[in-house]
């Protein structure tokens, strides 16, 4: 089942948790599990991005084949966005870190020095930028203040 077999309901209800950004990502506002959007599909969790992905390839097995993302954007949706990686490729990817822009101490940093409503994650991340000398975009930035990405990180 892909993306496109879903009834209309549903549909709506996967969209409605889509937010479209300015950079072409689609991040997921929905719900996570282990950090990845889920989607409550006739009682069970189905990861978004093989909905998604599924219904963009042809070809598609499940067996060796996970979806990334190739933006650094942790819940983002975007086919565009989305590849199939083997299995034991993603597992070597995660073993390098999660993202090429951020780690645990960037994410500590930030954590630190957000204040709702006062600095903001554009700010951040020129912060960012200046102390670490790494890029991370506005939409990454927004998952890590309200803590909708590195769930784990204290
Ligand atoms: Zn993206």
């Amino acid at each position: 089942m892909t993306h496109k077999d879903l009834a209309f309901d549903d549909l709506q209800r996967l969209w409605s948790q889509i937010r479209i950004e300015e950079d072409g990502c689609y991040t997921w506002a929905g719900e996570t599990a282990d950090e990845k959007p889920v989607f409550r599909l006739g009682g069970k969790n189905r990861l978004v991005r093989d909905l998604m992905f599924e219904g963009a390839v042809k070809s598609y097995n499940r067996q060796v084949i996970v979806v990334k993302s190739s933006c650094k954007n942790e819940l983002c949706v975007c086919p565009e966005h989305l590849h199939q990686r083997t299995t034991s490729e993603a597992m070597s990817e995660v073993a390098q870190g999660r993202n090429r822009a951020l780690n645990e101490d960037i994410v500590r940093w930030v954590r630190e020095r957000y204040v709702k409503g006062k600095v903001e994650a554009t700010a951040l991340c020129r912060m960012v930028e200046k102390e670490f000398g790494t890029k991370v975009t506005r939409s990454a930035m927004s998952l890590v203040v309200l803590r909708k990405s590195w769930k784990d990180v204290v």
